[in-house]
Protein backbone atom coordinates (compact mmCIF):
# COMPACT_ATOMS: atom_id res chain seq x y z
CA UNK A 1 0.00 0.00 0.00
CA UNK A 2 0.92 3.45 -0.15
CA UNK A 3 2.90 5.28 2.47
CA UNK A 4 -0.20 7.22 4.88
CA UNK A 5 0.78 10.00 6.85
CA UNK A 6 -0.89 12.20 9.49
CA UNK A 7 -0.32 15.01 12.40
CA UNK A 8 -1.95 16.69 14.83
CA UNK A 9 -3.87 19.93 14.82
CA UNK A 10 -0.95 22.11 15.38
CA UNK A 11 1.62 19.92 13.11
CA UNK A 12 4.14 19.47 16.06
CA UNK A 13 2.70 15.56 16.06
CA UNK A 14 3.45 13.38 12.42
CA UNK A 15 3.83 9.91 11.57
CA UNK A 16 3.50 7.79 8.61
CA UNK A 17 2.33 4.74 8.15
CA UNK A 18 4.02 1.89 6.65
CA UNK A 19 2.04 -0.82 6.59
CA UNK A 20 -1.62 -1.66 5.98
CA UNK A 21 -3.85 -1.68 9.46
CA UNK A 22 -4.19 -4.71 11.05
CA UNK A 23 -8.04 -3.59 11.72
CA UNK A 24 -10.26 -0.69 11.75
CA UNK A 25 -12.54 -0.22 14.21
CA UNK A 26 -15.36 2.52 15.31
CA UNK A 27 -15.13 2.62 19.47
CA UNK A 28 -18.26 3.90 21.64
CA UNK A 29 -16.44 3.14 24.79
CA UNK A 30 -16.73 5.82 27.65
CA UNK A 31 -12.96 6.66 27.45
CA UNK A 32 -12.61 6.95 23.65
CA UNK A 33 -15.72 9.62 24.00
CA UNK A 34 -13.74 11.48 26.53
CA UNK A 35 -10.50 11.84 24.99
CA UNK A 36 -12.37 12.60 21.22
CA UNK A 37 -14.55 14.87 22.75
CA UNK A 38 -16.89 13.22 20.56
CA UNK A 39 -19.63 10.06 20.81
CA UNK A 40 -16.67 7.48 18.96
CA UNK A 41 -13.37 6.82 17.41
CA UNK A 42 -12.16 5.95 14.79
CA UNK A 43 -9.01 3.86 15.80
CA UNK A 44 -6.66 1.98 13.28
CA UNK A 45 -5.17 -0.72 15.11
CA UNK A 46 -1.66 -1.06 13.63
CA UNK A 47 1.84 -3.25 14.20
CA UNK A 48 4.02 -0.62 16.09
CA UNK A 49 6.89 -1.47 13.56
CA UNK A 50 4.43 0.14 10.76
CA UNK A 51 3.91 3.41 13.06
CA UNK A 52 6.68 6.26 12.58
CA UNK A 53 5.83 9.14 14.48
CA UNK A 54 8.33 12.08 15.04
CA UNK A 55 7.74 15.20 17.78
CA UNK A 56 7.28 14.50 21.05
CA UNK A 57 3.80 13.33 22.82
CA UNK A 58 2.55 13.79 25.81
CA UNK A 59 1.40 10.62 27.68
CA UNK A 60 -1.60 10.18 29.97
CA UNK A 61 -1.99 6.37 31.45
CA UNK A 62 -5.33 5.03 31.70
CA UNK A 63 -6.90 2.12 32.70
CA UNK A 64 -8.44 0.51 30.43
CA UNK A 65 -11.19 -2.64 30.35
CA UNK A 66 -8.92 -4.83 31.25
CA UNK A 67 -7.39 -3.20 34.39
CA UNK A 68 -4.36 -2.71 32.26
CA UNK A 69 -2.66 0.38 31.85
CA UNK A 70 -3.51 2.11 28.08
CA UNK A 71 -0.67 4.74 27.37
CA UNK A 72 -2.85 8.14 25.48
CA UNK A 73 -0.41 9.65 23.69
CA UNK A 74 -1.51 13.09 22.57
CA UNK A 75 0.16 16.42 21.30
CA UNK A 76 1.20 18.49 24.55
CA UNK A 77 0.84 22.03 22.55
CA UNK A 78 -2.63 21.45 20.66
CA UNK A 79 -4.64 18.60 23.20
CA UNK A 80 -5.17 16.26 19.74
CA UNK A 81 -4.70 12.61 20.63
CA UNK A 82 -2.73 10.59 18.49
CA UNK A 83 -2.43 6.86 19.50
CA UNK A 84 -2.18 4.86 22.71
CA UNK A 85 -0.27 1.87 23.58
CA UNK A 86 -2.06 -0.74 25.72
CA UNK A 87 -0.18 -2.48 27.99
CA UNK A 88 -2.07 -6.45 27.19
CA UNK A 89 -1.34 -6.07 23.47
CA UNK A 90 2.57 -5.50 22.77
CA UNK A 91 3.54 -4.71 19.44
CA UNK A 92 0.51 -2.73 18.60
CA UNK A 93 -0.15 0.81 18.57
CA UNK A 94 -4.03 2.13 18.51
CA UNK A 95 -3.82 5.36 16.00
CA UNK A 96 -6.55 7.78 16.39
CA UNK A 97 -7.78 7.96 12.47
CA UNK A 98 -9.00 11.65 12.45
CA UNK A 99 -5.50 12.79 12.49
CA UNK A 100 -5.07 10.95 9.01
CA UNK A 101 -3.95 13.22 6.52
CA UNK A 102 -6.77 11.02 4.34
CA UNK A 103 -9.01 8.83 5.12
CA UNK A 104 -9.52 7.25 1.86
CA UNK A 105 -10.21 3.98 1.06
CA UNK A 106 -10.71 3.43 5.09
CA UNK A 107 -13.70 2.03 6.44
CA UNK A 108 -14.17 0.36 9.96
CA UNK A 109 -14.94 -3.46 9.96
CA UNK A 110 -16.47 -3.68 13.61
CA UNK A 111 -17.71 -1.72 15.83
CA UNK A 112 -16.99 -2.50 19.83
CA UNK A 113 -18.68 -1.31 23.19
CA UNK A 114 -21.71 -0.75 21.06
CA UNK A 115 -23.01 -0.85 24.61
CA UNK A 116 -22.06 2.85 24.83
CA UNK A 117 -23.52 4.08 21.63
CA UNK A 118 -25.76 6.91 21.30
CA UNK A 119 -29.14 5.69 20.35
CA UNK A 120 -29.61 8.05 17.45
CA UNK A 121 -26.35 6.57 15.52
CA UNK A 122 -27.27 4.15 13.04
CA UNK A 123 -25.30 0.91 12.69
CA UNK A 124 -22.16 1.81 9.93
CA UNK A 125 -23.22 -0.70 7.01
CA UNK A 126 -21.33 -3.94 6.80
CA UNK A 127 -19.56 -3.66 10.34
CA UNK A 128 -20.17 -6.55 13.18
CA UNK A 129 -21.06 -5.24 16.14
CA UNK A 130 -19.76 -5.90 19.30
CA UNK A 131 -21.55 -4.99 23.15
CA UNK A 132 -18.01 -4.42 24.45
CA UNK A 133 -14.17 -5.48 22.94
CA UNK A 134 -14.03 -8.52 20.41
ZN1 LIG B 1 -0.40 19.59 18.09
ZN1 LIG C 1 -12.61 3.06 23.01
Amino acid sequence: MTERSGKCLCGAIRYTLKGAPRAITACHCSHCQKQSGSVFSLNLVMRDTDFEVTGETRVFVDTGDSGDPVMRHFCGTCGAPIYATIAAAPGKIVLKAGTLDDLAGLRPQTEIYTEHAVAWLEPIAGTKRYPRHI
